[in-house]
């Protein structure tokens, strides 16, 4: 019989970790992959407080590098104002700046990178780069969702036009219909939450992504979990796969 030294090894890791507390243990990095209206970003906001890790949001990192005026942000906001996509190697570089921060030196949540191969390397070659001795554990989390379930989220999704609060008529409904339960405000639709946009919108994150899943796949740290159904069944497959 021969012997697993992997499973040995991962055995010691945790022995570890348990003996040590957190200070020894793996840099853990999560990634969200998955199609818009997936649940993904609300998931990740719970399993970001559950683990104590930040969660690392591509979009509003970039957004806030922009109104603070950071020399990151003025070169991002000179592409945007021309109708221009912020280049990879720039989006990196506010990414990298971010993971290197202290908060994160356990760990993070990514959300929003890498959407290529190209920004998957990129992603590898700064965690290389940032990974302390104690190694890292890595691991991109795929929200797999049927497109006909995407798209009833999509058309019956409402936002509350003060505080942005996301509810679903169907699903997540408020206490009075057309009322934020938590402002007050006014609910609103978005323009393109409609069936044709939501499929093109679809179509375009599969060609986008479906690459990515191969990558992940092959390197053998894609988690699929199954996206459909209520916020508490997809939170409760999503702690098994981060186990
Ligand atoms: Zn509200």
């Amino acid at each position: 019989m021969s012997v697993d030294t992997k499973n040995i090894k991962d055995i010691i890791t945790r022995m570890h970790q348990q003996k040590n507390g957190r200070e020894n243990q793996m840099r853990k990095q999560l990634i969200f992959l998955g199609p818009p209206a997936c649940g993904k970003g609300t998931q990740t906001n719970m399993l970001a407080e559950h683990l104590k890790l930040p969660h690392v949001d591509t979009g509003s990192l970039l957004r806030a590098e922009i109104k603070g005026e950071t020399p990151n942000g003025i070169v991002a906001k000179s592409f945007i104002d021309k109708g221009l996509l912020v280049p990879v190697e720039l989006v990196a570089k506010i990414i990298k700046d971010r993971l290197a921060q202290e908060d994160c030196r356990h760990g993070y949540i990514l959300d929003g990178f890498p959407r290529s191969l190209e920004q998957a390397e990129a992603l590898e070659a700064m965690n290389q780069e940032l990974n302390g001795p104690e190694g890292s554990d890595f691991r991109a989390i795929y929200f797999d969702l049927d497109q006909d379930v995407l798209i009833s989220r999509i058309v019956n999704r409402r936002s509350c036009s003060k505080c942005g609060e996301i509810y679903n008529i169907k699903t997540h409904p408020t206490k009075v219909e057309g009322i934020c339960d938590k402002c007050g405000g006014e609910l609103t639709q978005r323009k393109d939450d409609n069936e044709e946009t939501a499929k093109a919108r679809f179509d375009t994150y599969f060609h986008e992504t479906a690459p990515l899943i191969d990558y992940y796949k092959n390197k053998g740290v894609l988690r699929t979990i199954d996206a459909n159904g209520t916020i508490e069944e997809v939170w409760e497959r999503l702690l098994e796969v981060i186990k």
